[in-house]
């Protein structure tokens, strides 16, 4: 699981295709990579083939009740979930919580609360994990406080540049492939000639005080990816 993203790898499980695809499309929008199932066995499959960082879960599926979905899924997974109901049923509501439910929404709920609850939700299983402040060299990333600093220095970067550093950070001294970081910083596809994260290196490399020539923590490997490693000790 990426705690440098406040975007997530989501699995939506939701019978009805208008919500469906509404919900998908909104999601995607707002930078979510999701991945849409009709019915609760499908749901599982996909959960099983591409583990996502989140699950949306209808309750009312026509295959499998979700709390018994809820209680599969325990079984082979942690993932956070979401629950979305129409049911304003108090019993239920508890009940799919304590089937291990992290949140709910209830319908008829808009684009823009289900994404902050996603967040919200995201934060607090980033904030419960153990992922505490990497740290390479002189340098320091804090997935949680979403800060950064360069011996001691705050790094002032834009949310796309501290993710592209966060992920990095994580990976420190493996090479990196551009088409990952394109998934998992942009949560794009990559397509053809891209220049998104060359030119977003470039920012970050400016803002640690380096260049592509004279590289220091940030290495290209051309035609392979980039690498984050500590600079070696008495070089520069
Ligand atoms: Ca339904």
């Amino acid at each position: 699981v990426t705690y440098c993203r406040a975007v997530a790898r989501v699995t939506l499980v939701e019978d009805d295709a208008a919500i469906r695809v509404a919900l998908t499309e909104a999601l995607t929008d707002r930078g979510h990579r999701v991945f849409a199932a009709g019915t609760a066995l499908d749901g599982l499959r996909l959960v099983r083939e591409a583990p996502p960082e989140l699950v949306v879960l209808d309750l009312g599926l026509p295959d499998i009740d979700g709390s018994e979905f809820l209680r599969m899924l325990r079984a082979v997974s942690a993932v956070p979930v979401l629950v979305a109901t129409a049911r304003d049923d108090e019993n239920e509501i508890v009940a799919t919580l304590e089937a291990g439910a992290d949140d709910y929404v209830v319908k008829p709920f808009s684009a823009a609360h289900l994404d902050a609850r996603i967040r919200a939700v995201l934060r607090r299983s980033a904030a419960g994990s153990t992922a505490g402040p990497i740290t390479v060299g002189e340098l320091s990333i804090d997935p949680r406080s979403r800060e950064a600093a360069l011996a001691g220095r705050p790094l002032v970067l834009s949310r796309k540049e501290f993710d592209l550093l966060c992920h990095l950070a994580r990976h420190a001294g493996e090479v990196v492939p551009r088409r990952e970081l394109l998934l998992e910083v942009w949560g794009q596809q990559p397509f053809g000639e891209d220049r998104t994260v060359d030119v977003h290196l470039s920012w970050l490399r400016a803002k640690l005080g380096e260049t592509a020539a004279e590289p220091r923590y940030l290495r290209t490997v051309r035609g392979v990816g980039v690498r984050l490693d500590a600079p070696p000790p008495g070089g520069r």
